[in-house]
């Protein structure tokens, strides 16, 4: 019998909704504040002219300088394309497709449900409380036949940390039974709150960092995964055999030299300031229902009539993040810290349209 090309995908490939990425959703813009990027690009220039030969797997100056900046050993270091691929290396090397289920805390995050979805990995999810904390005893009935815990702090798109008493909590009823993965893509703008330092005491914490963030290299795709050598070892066991092109390894390692890392510091430095102006101006209008506090360079925020303002915005070339259709978010927009000027240009438009309205 002969069958189309649809029908011969698997049947969880075809029940998939992509995730929908900032680029993939498009948009005519000259103010992109919808992918929590840096605004403004660092210069590099490319030193390896060595294209001839295949990459290293795991390129050694980048780990050593990784490991250096995380205060950890090169062991408890793995580099992979984006911390995408290390949601997804943890999912492939500990889950059991049709058996083992991942558990995550919505609203966060959207690729844990996609990458899930793509391997055959089924997901449970627990909704994060009012304050947007852990429901541990909620967490605690769901935990059999999980294998791994995905929670993401802080936490996007909410903007704010998870209790770490709390985490502690989760670290000990998932021990011996689990792995509790922290997804740190924006801990350079909160350092102090790094988990970094749990991870002697933790043998299954697994924790994901990134370079698209704070090191204005979300191009790049470049990213890291810390956890002990036994986790590590097993991630290396399924990660592509040239996961990082030679230009990734030259720019990440030149991004995480002592000149990349003070550079980084600066932008964090820059961008924290502007956070602060921004929520400030927001809570000022009269459109802006709630301005979230954020540890992070987005703010979450609910609008009077969000689908209008997302949209007249977007027709004037300012985009931002529409989070209406994530649970618990309805009428909220979340925006990146742009440069100054950006800001300005959203909270001009913003005040218009509060005008207009009132
Ligand atoms: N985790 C979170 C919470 C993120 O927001 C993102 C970026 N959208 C990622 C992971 C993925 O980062 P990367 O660009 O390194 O794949």
């Amino acid at each position: 019998m002969s069958r189309n090309i649809e029908e011969l995908a698997r049947d969880n490939v075809r029940a998939l909704t992509p995730y929908q990425s900032a680029r993939r959703l498009g948009g005519n813009g000259d103010v992109w504040l919808n992918a929590n990027e840096f605004p403004l690009p660092v210069e590099f220039e490319l030193s390896q002219q060595t294209l001839n030969r295949y990459p290293e797997c795991q390129p050694k100056l980048v780990i050593e300088r990784y490991a250096a900046y995380a205060g950890l050993t090169p062991e408890q270091v793995l580099v992979s394309r984006g911390a995408d691929e290390g949601i997804e290396l943890v999912m492939r090397a500990f889950c059991e497709p049709g058996k083992d289920a991942i558990l995550f805390c919505p609203p966060t995050y959207g690729m844990y449900s996609v990458s899930a979805e793509t391997i055959g990995i089924a997901y449970r999810t627990v909704p994060a409380l009012e304050n947007w904390q852990l429901n541990l005893p909620a967490i605690a009935e769901q935990l059999d036949g999980v294998k791994v815990v995905y929670m993401c702090s802080p936490n996007n798109p909410t903007g704010n940390l998870i209790n770490p008493d709390d985490i502690r909590a989760l670290l000990e009823m998932t021990a011996g039974k689990a792995l509790v993965v922290a997804d740190e893509a924006y801990i350079e703008f909160c350092p102090q709150a790094t988990l970094s330092g749990w991870l002697k005491d933790y043998p299954h914490l697994v924790i994901l960092r990134t370079l698209s963030k704070a090191f204005a290299l979300a191009g790049l795709r470049c990213g890291f995964t810390l956890a002990n050598p036994p986790v590590i070892d097993l991630l290396m066991k399924v990660i592509a055999p040239y996961p990082l092109a030679t230009p990734v390894a030259d720019v990440a390692g030149q991004a995480l030299s002592d000149q990349g890392i003070a550079l980084m510091r600066q932008h964090v430095a820059e961008l924290n300031a502007s956070r602060a102006w921004l929520l400030e101006q927001l809570s000022r209008l009269s459109i802006v229902q709630q301005v979230f506090p954020s540890e992070t360079n987005y703010i979450l925020a609910r609008f009077d009539n969000s689908p209008a303002v997302f949209k007249s915005l977007w027709d004037q070339g300012i985009i931002l993040r529409d989070q209406n259709k994530n649970p618990g978010l309805a009428g909220c927009l979340r925006i990146s810290i742009g440069t100054r000027k950006e800001c300005e240009r959203l909270i001009a438009a913003l005040q218009a349209l509060s005008v207009e309205r009132a």
